[in-house]
């Protein structure tokens, strides 16, 4: 074994799928920009605070951050999440509203890793600054879901809920409180303790032990001002006028004091219960306050590459796009060919490789077989003399074309010409 290897739940992407990754980002991109969102990169660290701002009630901020003091003194953290760094480049450039951004990136959490849980893992993210009307959640919602149809998804679920406004939820949190209190001894130890932080958390409990429970806790709809009721009708009114199949779901809440109306996620048919959450999101208020900005309201979502890829792969879709080059130059007069030829292709618009270190017809030959290149281009001292090239298909449903000789004037129209 090497002495070094990447760290638990870091991983190395190697080609093809780092092709794969680039496709994923690139087709994100797209879908967010024909509906006139702009790219944001932000810093992958930060100072601690502006993460902290995001909660104490999350383990994501309370057990998971990779923080460390920076040799200047300062207490920095690798960005968790994408949302806080988002508000706090709001609050610091002051864009026009609404200010509709995408990104893209790796994500740092220090969790226990297991199959699509990673410490280090990428997030595709939208967020919308400074709008407060319902139809901003179904756009965002409406261009998660084509994503997802755009890779080729098919067992994607979307779950929505709404946590009304603050003090519907307050009143509701306090309901939950003392439903749990006096049925604590039918409560697991863990979410026992969850319940003393927030009670909204416990819903969260994936533990048999506290379904039942669960199932029978005061629900939130209960507890919606009229206000907050005409807002979550809007969203689901606007999620049918495009005919995108959702279930509300009252337990899905967001624990974080910022959540307001609505709630949601994607869920992937493929995976376990504990990893099927291929993304989510939800309003929320307070945070561009909390980093020192106006109240201004926000609504995001961010998608979890790594295990919609993994969903990808159980439904045999997104396949990695191909990262063979089209040509392989074969040189054995001394490489000078090989070096002109590639140069050449590649300005054409031809991509193409080469062997080096003067290899024997037969080794070149074979590198050009395992390239993947869809022609060989092979040079001898007969063609060198004549100014002429050999082209000879290499890929096995192509091997039916023989080799053809060619004026070496010719090779760029004539492989154009085949590739095409
Ligand atoms: P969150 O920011 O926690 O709402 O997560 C949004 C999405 O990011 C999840 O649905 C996952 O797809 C992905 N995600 C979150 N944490 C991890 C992780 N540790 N490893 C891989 N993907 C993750």
């Amino acid at each position: 074994m090497p002495e070094f290897q990447t760290s638990p739940g870091m991983r190395d992407i190697l080609a093809p799928e780092s092709a794969r990754w680039r496709a994923f980002v690139e087709l994100f991109a797209g879908v967010a920009e024909s509906a006139g969102y702009r790219q944001i990169m932000s810093p992958l660290l930060e100072d601690l605070g502006v993460f902290q701002r995001i909660g104490d009630a999350t383990d994501i901020v309370t057990k998971e951050m990779y923080d460390f003091v920076d040799k200047g003194g300062r207490h920095v953290a690798l960005r968790p999440e994408l949302t806080a760094s988002i508000c706090r480049a709001y609050v610091q450039h002051r864009p026009a509203t609404p200010w509709k951004v995408w990104s893209a990136g790796s994500q740092f959490r220090y969790e226990r890793p297991q199959r699509g849980r990673y410490r280090q893992f990428d997030q595709v993210d939208i967020e919308v600054l400074g709008s407060n009307d319902p139809f901003v959640d179904v756009e965002i919602i409406a261009l998660g879901w084509e994503f997802f149809r755009a890779l080729g998804l098919r067992q994607v679920t979307l779950l929505v809920n709404s946590l009304g406004e603050p003090e519907d939820r307050a009143r509701y949190v306090e309901a939950l409180r003392v439903y749990f209190e006096a049925n604590l001894g039918s409560l697991s130890p863990e979410s026992a303790t969850t319940l003393q932080k927030n009670a909204l958390r416990v819903l969260d409990s994936k533990r048999p032990e506290d379904a039942a429970l669960i199932a029978s806790a005061p629900r939130i709809a209960d507890f919606y001002s009229a206000e907050a009721a005409a807002f979550f009708e809007s969203v689901q009114s606007g999620l049918t006028a495009l005919g995108i199949p959702f279930r509300v779901d009252s337990s899905l809440v967001r624990g974080l004091d910022y959540y307001r109306h609505t709630t949601f996620e994607f869920q992937g048919g493929t995976l376990g219960s504990a990893q099927n959450a291929l993304g989510g999101g939800g309003r929320y208020d307070g945070l561009v306050e909390a980093l020192g900005g106006p109240a201004t309201p926000g609504v995001g979502f961010a998608l979890g590459l790594d295990r919609t890829l993994l969903a990808c792969d159980d439904e045999g879709v997104f396949a990695a796009p191909s990262v063979d080059v089209d040509v392989f130059v074969v040189d054995t007069t001394g490489g000078l060919e090989a070096l002109r030829i590639t140069a050449e292709l590649r300005a054409a618009g031809i991509s193409s490789d080469r062997s080096f270190e003067q290899r024997s017809m037969k080794s070149q030959m074979k590198a050009a077989d395992r390239s993947g290149a869809k022609f060989g281009v092979i040079i001898g001292t007969d063609e060198l003399d004549a100014s002429a090239v050999v082209v000879r298909p290499l890929r096995a449903d192509d091997r039916s074309g023989t080799q053809s000789t060619i004026p070496r004037t010719d090779l760029i129209s004539y492989l154009k010409k085949a590739l095409s």
